[in-house]
């Protein structure tokens, strides 16, 4: 089979993606959600004027029965006048996803669930479960700082229902990167605890930042992962503006990638951008390491296959996964299995003709990076 069918006809396991909205979205909503930014763009500009809100119109508009680069407005009030649920049932078919793994601890009250996911999709949703969330919801619980890290482990391990098959952490976001990444003692753990409670009684805002605590949750998400054989995901790289950018290249997790090995459980690198240089050579050099570039694929928009071609320059193929880190619009899991689809023919179809692998070659990796290797390592 050439090799545009190969990638074509994948059944993508999506290892790393968000809720859908299940409710129409007014233009200034869209807008928005075509942005990292938390603010508004600038006064007289757009958040439409970007690579990804291009490949929007290009891409998206045809499944909305509109022409190919329709104008932003057109593009909203086409998508209110068929509703979120036609809307969304349209990309996801069109992204034809064999398994969506989804993080279920994002925004929850603006997204559907993991099992919507899977009913809108009609293919098989799994969890998984974002540690933060859960430590978040045990600072509220009433719990002491003594009781704070017991608590914690608890409520992790009470978490995992049936369809969990993985975990994450959010460290990037919220202690960085770059950071010591000992264990903490238990009194080490109940004194951050107390000065978080008493900030969140002050503050009201409930938010784990605290280096000390985040170190606990990865270690304790460690020794779980370690039994039960999840991977733990890693936000790397590309995010909103709560992100330190030079603290979150993903070589500043290499103690804790040499700490945890013993433990035996993969540690899946998410998005990457603009290190995944450094997480392919990470993939080379340590055995439970995985990573990906989605997220990248779908907002760099038209510069999408030189994300791909550096993905594809050192990594073992068995080491690649596939994700959409779609959030929300149902156009960005389409647009991401499209643009990962399209760039790995690509590149595949590029060295077949230059002699440097055999069709069959080329087929086997692209069933690696788009399917097999997520199936192997979360079970699915
Ligand atoms: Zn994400």
């Amino acid at each position: 089979m050439p090799i545009d069918d190969v990638c074509d006809s994948l059944p993508l396991v999506d290892h790393h993606c968000h809720g859908l909205f299940p409710a129409d979205l007014d233009d200034e909503r869209l807008a928005d959600s075509l942005s990292e930014a938390f603010a508004p763009a600038p006064a007289g500009t757009s958040h439409w004027d970007k690579p990804v809100a291009l490949s929007v119109r290009r891409w998206c508009a045809p499944l909305l029965d509109l022409p190919p680069l329709s104008s932003p407005a057109d593009y909203a009030a086409r998508r209110r006048a068929l509703g979120a649920e036609e809307v969304n049932r349209r990309f996801l078919a069109a992204a034809r996803i064999g398994t969506y793994l989804v993080d279920s601890g994002n925004r929850p009250e603006e997204l559907c669930s993991v099992a919507e996911v899977g009913a809108v999709a009609g293919a098989p949703a799994r969890e998984i479960v974002r540690m933060e969330s859960v430590a978040e919801v045990v600072a509220q619980s009433g719990v002491a700082a003594a009781g704070y890290g017991e608590a914690f482990e608890a409520a992790l391990r009470e978490s995992i229902g049936g369809d969990v098959v993985g975990l994450k952490s959010i460290l990037a976001y919220r202690a960085t990167l770059n950071i010591d990444y000992g264990r903490p003692s238990d009194a080490e753990v109940e004194a951050a605890a107390g000065r978080w409670l008493a900030e969140i009684e002050q503050t009201g805002r409930v938010r784990i930042t605290d280096q000390v605590l985040e170190r606990h949750l990865i270690w304790t998400g460690a020794e779980i992962a370690g039994e039960r054989g999840f991977p733990m995901q890693f936000h790397i790289g590309i995010g909103d503006p709560d992100i330190e950018l030079h603290r979150v290249d993903p070589s500043h997790l290499t103690p804790w990638i040499k700490a945890v090995e013993p433990l035996g459980f993969p540690i899946t690198l998410l998005h990457c951008y603009p290190f995944q240089r450094e997480a392919g050579l990470l993939a080379e050099n340590f055995p439970a390491v995985y990573f990906d570039v989605g997220f990248a694929l779908n907002w760099v928009g038209p510069g999408y296959q030189r994300i791909m071609d550096e993905a594809l320059e050192l990594a073992p193929f068995t080491k690649q996964l596939y994700s959409s880190d779609a959030f929300g619009l149902a156009e960005l899991y389409y647009l991401g299995a499209l643009r990962f689809r399209t760039a790995l023919a690509a590149a595949l179809g590029r060295w077949v003709e230059a002699d440097e692998c055999s069709a069959a070659d080329a087929e086997r990796i692209a069933g690696l990076i788009g399917v097999e290797n997520a199936r192997r390592i979360y079970r699915v």
